[in-house]
């Protein structure tokens, strides 16, 4: 099969468009014919590296993904050749107590794949049965492969972490990338007021065709942690959605009393400093996830599927030009998902 691979971490020019081994599906698993691929921050992360990262080389990456069954591995039940299918990426091993009480997203041996198991960026992959659920008419692969990630991670950190409800006011911190679009649209679908923090105009409006209620722009209003306290008469909001990390301190101004500042993620760096007189004399909670959970997933897809939730779309790439996909993701230009065609 052809596949984007690479032997060792650096930037793009390690990415190479090449022939490797058409997987072969073990028992449980299913060979996916990929046609869409969708990319994340976290294919970048993967390709650099971090210290302690282990790869098995060559390397492909993409943990999104969506495609037809091209053949059954041994015991496979309930799915035959041609269907077509979206992939959880969310690999749990199925049998640690935390996969048992159906948190996969906890499990003790967790993948994910594209970073722990090579990924989507190719003709073929792998999957386990229980990871891949169906697409159904109407639906094409790109949309289905764009939203996966993102609204799995954004549904369970905002409903099931989160415990977002009607009438509440939730404020997401960016407007544009791919997890902050799907919580602005989750969080309207749960009857929340939704506030945006967005860095131009241009990408302000991506968070307004998507419902979102209060538009903030930062480059008008660099301390915007004070707009929100005004805008909300001095209460603050709720919730804070902050998968930037570096804006804490102002996500926990911008919160209200009794609010829940939840995170995914870490877009501007890992480390930085809080002000624990915020979370105290506030009841603050500070509420972390990682992806979701199986059934989590077939909520999420049903709601993409019936319209009601819908990725945001940027430039898509035939797989061989998954070079300059990437360069996009980088340039941080792109207004939604950017995809790579297969096949
Ligand atoms: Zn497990």
């Amino acid at each position: 099969m052809k596949a984007v691979l690479f032997y060792e971490h650096g930037d793009l020019d390690v990415l190479q468009y090449t022939g490797f081994p058409t997987p072969e599906p073990g028992p449980g698993q299913v060979l996916v014919r990929l046609k869409a691929a969708a990319l994340n921050a976290l294919d970048i992360w993967v390709r650099n590296g971090w210290p302690g990262i282990k790869l098995e080389y060559p390397h492909i990456p993409g943990a999104d993904g969506a495609g037809e069954v091209a053949a059954l591995g041994e015991g496979v039940t309930g799915l035959s050749v041609g269907d077509r299918v979206v992939i959880n990426s969310n690999l749990g091993c199925g049998e640690c107590e935390y996969c048992r009480a159906g948190y996969e997203n906890r499990c003790r041996n967790w993948l994910l794949l594209g970073e722990h198991v090579r990924g989507t960026y190719a003709e073929y992959v792998s999957a386990s049965a229980r990871n891949l659920y169906p697409i159904p008419p109407g639906i094409d692969e790109r949309t289905a492969a764009a939203a996966a990630l993102v609204f799995h991670t954004a549904w369970h950190s905002l409903i099931s972490r989160g415990n977002l409800q009607a009438g509440e006011s939730v404020l997401v911190v960016g407007s544009s990338g791919g997890v902050n679009t799907a919580s602005i649209q989750i969080a309207k679908l749960a009857g929340a007021t939704v506030y945006v923090v967005g860095s131009s105009r241009e990408k302000l409006d991506i968070a307004a065709s998507l419902g979102a209620d209060v538009l903030i722009d930062r480059s008008e209003e660099p301390d915007w942690s004070k707009t929100v306290f005004k805008l909300t008469g001095k209460r603050g909001v709720d919730v804070v959605v902050d998968n930037v990390g570096t804006t804490f301190p102002m996500s926990m101004r911008a919160a209200g009393k009794g609010g829940r500042i939840l995170t995914v993620g870490n877009t501007g760096g890992p480390k930085f400093e809080i002000d624990n007189r915020f979370i105290f004399a506030k009841h603050l909670s500070i509420i972390g996830s990682t992806m979701g959970t199986v059934n989590e997933f077939a909520t999420v897809m049903s709601l993409v599927f019936s319209g009601k939730l819908k990725p945001v779309l940027d430039r898509t790439y035939p797989l061989s030009e998954a070079r300059a996909a990437q360069e996009r993701l980088e340039s941080g230009e792109q207004m939604g998902k950017i995809t790579l065609s297969i096949g």
